[in-house]
């Protein structure tokens, strides 16, 4: 396919701007280029055309089965984004005197009640742009708070070696030592490595939970137990709160601080590279070091955001809370534990599980062995799907699982497209058995095949040169 400015043809244009009704004003040369900008001339037509062929190249949740693994790439009811378009919402600025926002401010408080409802907690920030951000933040209270205590000797974090890989790069980012505690090999804490991390130099752990193998650690209670008796404070990971919203809140379960991702539970889907945002929510106790009214507070821990954050992320995580309301949500979240489970049974006699028993949103596949013994990798498998037409889970995630696929079908697919998508996981599966070698060459049928993802990583094409032109586009 060309580039805009392949398909560029001098003299055409789609541009139709309004006469301007001020007084022209000439910049002073030193503004300006030396030469014309060299940009693409196509006409509307032609341009319409060449975002459809680019949409059409696109895959997303509306064109089919989307497995990707602690990501939650789910349908979202497009009502949700209609109220995110709401003029109301789009067009004001954050500058606006406030009582022309009194709708925007409403929006945002009670977006942050209902989810401090949802967590059992008491206090909440919208400001964080993403679930990294969140834990940033969150994990500036727990610094703050042994700071202001005066308690400077608590130094160390510890991360169990089943949370996602942002937990320990937050607390490494936060002036933190982390200090890594191993899971058990039925995937949960192991308590007796976390009683002998934990003394007065720890300030804290995070968990994620359900862990990264799609586990609900039966031993929380216990777990936020031990931390506190050592006088930590404890952080709950609440990216994936999908398979537990609605039926258990971490605030009781011991839980000082969370943050929750918005796109991915609450309406955004994550990885689509638009905006997101890190609620972070946490006990009465840290509320004074929220980033919120750094003027007003001076125990505030710091500015992490400018403004509101991503505030239309906003609207469509309470057009989907209030659009499910009390019923719907817990009745979400177990649609998301059984589709997890069926589709992981409907698997289990073919592809080996990482953890054996009921999983809650998302399930960890390995393909250790087929790599060792049979000439094909978890890789393969992906690339495989992606020629059948469905997207494929996340691969080599988590990093404790070897030649890991971890798949999450979300709530909203139906029994139907859970059955069909195991037959074509099955049928993936038998071809590499019986042909490993052919699976190294996949996938046939889509726009581009494999790519070298080694010159990529490596030596990424990041801007394009067009023949006869000097400045890279
Ligand atoms: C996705 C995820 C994050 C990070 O969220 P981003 O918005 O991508 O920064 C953190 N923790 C867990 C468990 C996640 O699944």
């Amino acid at each position: 396919m060309k580039l805009l400015f392949e398909k560029s043809v001098p003299g055409t244009g789609g541009c139709y701007i309004p006469s301007c009704d001020v007084e022209a004003y000439t910049l002073s040369s030193s503004y300006l280029r030396e030469k014309e900008a060299e940009l693409p001339e196509i006409s509307e037509n032609d341009l319409s055309r060449h975002y459809s062929a680019l949409e059409r190249r696109a895959y997303g949740v509306n064109d089919g089965f989307y497995p990707l693994g602690s990501c939650t790439m789910k349908y979202n009811p497009k009502i949700n984004e209609v109220c995110a378009g709401l003029e109301g919402f789009t067009d004001v600025h954050p500058l606006q005197p406030l009582d022309t926002v009194q709708g925007c401010r409403k929006v945002l408080d009670l977006c942050a009640q209902y989810l401090c409802e949802i967590t059992g907690m008491d206090a909440m920030t919208l400001a964080p742009a993403a679930g990294a951000h969140g834990e940033f933040t969150g994990m500036m209270l727990i610094k703050k708070y042994h700071e202001l205590r005066g308690d400077t000797k608590r130094t160390k974090v510890i991360v169990p070696d089943s949370s996602h890989g942002t937990n320990p790069a937050t607390g490494t980012m936060n002036g933190f030592q982390v200090i890594s505690i191993p899971s058990t090999p039925d995937g949960y804490v192991d308590l007796e490595a976390l009683k002998a991390a934990v003394n007065d130099e720890t300030a804290g752990l995070m968990l994620t939970n359900p862990n990264t193998l799609g586990l609900f650690d039966r031993n929380i209670c216990e777990i936020t137990r031990i931390v506190h008796e050592a006088g930590g404070l404890c952080y709950y990971d609440g990216a994936n709160m999908n398979p537990v919203m609605g039926i258990v809140r971490p605030g009781d379960m011991g839980f000082d601080c969370i943050h929750l991702n918005l796109h991915k539970t609450f309406s955004t889907p994550h990885g689509g590279g638009g905006p997101g945002a890190g609620a972070v929510g946490c006990k009465a106790f840290l509320q004074e070091y929220l980033p919120y009214d750094t003027e007003k507070n001076e125990h505030s821990a710091g500015k992490v955001r400018s403004f509101h954050g991503n505030f239309l992320v906003v609207v469509k995580a309470l057009a989907y809370i209030l659009s499910l309301g009390k019923e719907g949500i817990p009745e979400a979240a177990k649609a998301a534990v059984l589709n997890a489970n069926y589709l992981k049974s409907l698997l289990s006699g073919t592809y080996t599980m990482a953890q054996s028993g009921f999983c809650m949103h998302e399930f960890v596949m390995t393909l250790e062995e087929e790599h060792k013994e049979k000439g094909f990798s978890a890789l393969d498998i992906a690339k495989g799907l992606l020629d059948r037409g469905i997207h494929p889970p996340t691969m080599y995630f988590p990093l404790i699982v070897h030649e890991a696929l971890m798949a999450e079908p979300t709530e909203t697919e139906s029994r139907q497209t859970l059955e069909e998508a195991a037959n074509i996981f099955l049928e993936v599966y038998a071809e590499a058995c019986a042909d490993p070698e052919s699976m190294h060459h996949k996938p046939e049928k889509t726009v581009i095949g494999r790519p070298d993802e080694v010159q990529a990583a490596r030596k990424p094409v990041l801007r394009w040169y067009a023949e006869g032109m000097d400045d890279a586009v």
